[in-house]
């Protein structure tokens, strides 16, 4: 099947469901992509404490639902489909935008808006992948279940890190953090909350060398850590462990198509969403480095949508 349209929209986070209410408001009727994570990164979490407008803590899921709903009322086309190559080559002036999605279909567009965020980093080390779904997850609020009354360890130093701790603390017998330094990078309430927990401790200066555990089936027993400091080696005993050093953006569709940056975001002008090329806007995660917020994500997204109207004003 193929779909035209004035702004197609990659991506259904904060930041491709603002600007598909923004696009659908000016009456661009967007086309809206969902990908392979309707929602994105909020429907992995639990706890939202930071958006605006509400008093009390609100859940991710429930988050993105109320903004997809509301692209949805607005006018947005939204569409379960994944984008697997983009055409922003323009041989001709003025010619769309094409991409092609998982199920066949195509997409033309006037302009678009990139909003395909950021995944889950990995340590990268062989026995990572071999306990993947045996003991090692990079999603507490996915897998966090499973180790009810377990030990859990979770690595990392970041505000993923710190969540995930303090989520498993409600359902491990016992957490305890690993992280590559003496000190976090996660936001002061988030440590706060952590050391003061009586259910989590810390080791500090320390790096996961191995997942070490049984085979047939693969389970889990242990992590091996190298104090960084000393160069000591320990085997801490663990029933789960739970990857949070942060993501990479989502941008391999794009890699030779559009500048990305040394870490592979995409480049966007300066106080601006747009890119390289005329007409492709970039918003949220996949394009900023910094923050990596909701909240900015859902601010990117409004400025995409507004440049993209102007854009196609003025053409
Ligand atoms: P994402 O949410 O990453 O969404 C990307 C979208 O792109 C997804 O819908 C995906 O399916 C889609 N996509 C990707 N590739 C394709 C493709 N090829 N075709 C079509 N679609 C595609 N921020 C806060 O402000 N407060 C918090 O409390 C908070 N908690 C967090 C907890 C966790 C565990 C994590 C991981 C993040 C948290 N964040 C929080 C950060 C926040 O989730 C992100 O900043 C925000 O989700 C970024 O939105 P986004 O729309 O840019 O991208
Ligand atoms: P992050 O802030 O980039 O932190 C990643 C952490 O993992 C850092 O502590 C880093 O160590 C460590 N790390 C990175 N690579 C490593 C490796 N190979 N081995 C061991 N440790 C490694 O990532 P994040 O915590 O996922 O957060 C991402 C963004 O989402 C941030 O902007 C964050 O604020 C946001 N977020 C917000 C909330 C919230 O507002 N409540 C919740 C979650 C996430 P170093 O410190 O040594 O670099």
């Amino acid at each position: 099947m193929n779909h035209t349209t004035k702004i197609l929209i990659i991506g259904s986070g904060a930041a491709g469901c603002t600007a598909s209410i923004y696009a659908a408001r000016a009456g661009l009727n967007p086309i809206m992509v969902h990908g392979l994570q309707p929602g994105g990164q909020l429907t992995i979490t639990t706890d939202v404490e930071n958006y605006p407008g509400f008093e009390h803590a609100i859940q991710g899921p429930w988050l993105m639902e109320q903004m997809e709903k509301q692209a949805a009322h607005v006018g947005t086309n939204i569409i379960h489909d994944i984008i697997m190559s983009v055409d922003f080559s323009q041989k001709e002036l003025g010619r769309p935008f094409t991409a092609v999605g998982e199920s066949g279909d195509s997409y033309v567009a006037d302009t678009v808006v990139i909003a395909t965020g950021a995944s889950a980093r990995w340590l990268g080390i062989p026995s990572e992948q071999k306990f993947s779904g045996f003991g090692v997850s990079a999603c507490a609020t996915c897998d966090g279940f499973f180790y009810k009354n377990k030990e859990v360890v979770v690595i990392g130093g970041g505000n993923s890190a710190v969540e995930e701790a303090l989520y498993l603390a409600n359902i491990a017998s016992k957490v305890t953090l690993i992280h590559r330094r003496d000190s976090l990078r996660a936001e002061k309430i988030g440590q706060e909350r952590l050391f003061a927990h009586p259910k989590i401790s810390v080791i500090w200066d320390s790096a996961v060398e191995e997942f070490l555990g049984t085979e047939n089936p693969n389970s889990l027993t242990a992590v091996r850590l190298k104090n960084l400091k000393t160069g000591a080696i320990t085997d801490v005993k663990t029933d789960g462990a739970f990857v949070a050093i942060g993501h990479s953006p989502n941008t391999e569709l794009f890699k030779g198509v559009i500048t990305l940056d040394n870490d592979n975001y995409i480049v966007t002008e300066k106080g601006s969403t747009k890119t390289n090329i005329a007409g492709v806007f970039a918003a949220g995660d996949v394009q900023d480095k910094i923050f990596r917020q909701a909240v900015t994500a859902a601010g990117t997204g409004c400025m995409a949508a507004l440049e993209a109207e102007r854009f196609l004003s003025g053409h």
